[in-house]
């Protein structure tokens, strides 16, 4: 309890150093009538296998276009719904919202995508987590096979719990992907003891592998830790080809950034996978063959 207490004070200033008082007053009040007003949305950013080419899922970003003050971003209210306890309702439409969503494109014939959601730590940790799951699955008839949740470090942090629900989760075929990895400031053991699909790694590793071979190397490494682990790598963040060519040297399995596409509205993702063709990518390669 002492512990949660903690955490809040420092969220809360983290949070006044960075945002006014005043701001952050009206977005919780406005923040209560978000969702019953219709005002969040989702965007969805597309993952591509590095080595096919093909698009194997897409990320679910929630947004909150809100009538007066625009379209606001998650870095700036998931913390006050995190706070107020808003997240726990947020968490479960976008849980919801996601599965549904993807349900409907796969019945329209786009493709067989897996649907990628981020979920709070506290969301993660709250008693009706694996009951919504359940709930939502069955609403949806999504195989949960092709549901994957995405967690930060902060998630794992009560080694013992976390491995009491992952473990419900690889039960039910739900994968795991750890978001911002190697960004926490946790222990690594977790990657030992705790049944996890796929690394998430931060873009902060991403960004100055061109330039800086420290960080190429390092980033080299944590590819090479993880496919010794048996875990699947995904690059977050990746914004230029020379990144993407890279990472396919390294072995990195999947990419997801600004390159291959912004996170994009329904009808713009669909218009997306609908004239996507993996050759973008597989002609990259050649290229480099011919020199
Ligand atoms: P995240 O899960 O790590 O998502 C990646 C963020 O990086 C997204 O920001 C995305 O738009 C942005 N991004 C993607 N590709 C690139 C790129 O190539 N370059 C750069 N500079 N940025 C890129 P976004 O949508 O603003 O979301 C920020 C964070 O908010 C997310 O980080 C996630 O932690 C949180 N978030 C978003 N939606 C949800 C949600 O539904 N539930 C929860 N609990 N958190 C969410
Ligand atoms: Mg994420
Ligand atoms: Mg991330
Ligand atoms: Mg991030």
């Amino acid at each position: 309890e002492a512990k949660s207490n903690g955490y809040k004070k420092v969220v809360y200033y983290e949070r006044y150093m960075s945002q006014s008082y005043n701001e952050i007053h009206v977005l919780e009040n406005e923040l209560k009538f978000a969702i019953s007003r219709n005002e969040l949305q989702l965007v969805y950013q597309p993952k591509v296998s590095i080595t096919t080419g093909e698009i194997v899922g897409a990320e679910a970003l929630v947004r909150w276009e809100h009538p007066t003050m625009g379209t606001i971003s998650p870095i700036k209210f998931i913390p006050t719904a995190e706070t107020t306890g808003l997240i726990y309702s947020l968490g479960s439409w976008v849980l919801e919202e996601s599965c549904k969503k993807r349900q409907e494109w796969v019945e329209r014939g786009f493709v067989d995508l897996k649907i990628s959601v981020n979920i709070s730590a506290l969301q993660f940790k709250e008693e009706y987590f694996i009951p919504i799951i359940d709930q939502v699955l069955n609403e949806t008839r999504l195989d949960p096979s092709n549901l994957e949740i995405e967690l930060t470090e902060s998630a794992l942090h009560d080694e013992q719990q976390a491995k009491k629900l992952l473990k419900i989760l690889e039960g039910k075929k739900i994968t795991v992907s750890i978001d911002d990895f190697g960004t926490g400031y946790s222990s690594l053991s977790y990657l030992q003891s705790l049944p996890i699909d796929t690394l998430k790694i931060d873009r902060s590793f991403i960004k100055d592998i061109e330039t800086n071979d420290k960080s190429y190397k390092l980033l080299e490494s944590i590819v090479s830790m993880a496919h010794s682990l048996n875990l699947n790598v995904i690059a977050e963040g990746v914004e230029t080809k020379l990144q993407l060519l890279m990472l396919k040297e390294m072995g990195c399995n999947e990419i997801q950034g600004y390159f291959l596409s912004k996170p994009l509205y329904e009808a713009e993702l669909l218009h997306f996978i609908k004239t996507y063709k993996r050759d973008k990518i597989l002609d990259l390669y050649s290229k480099v063959g011919k020199g």
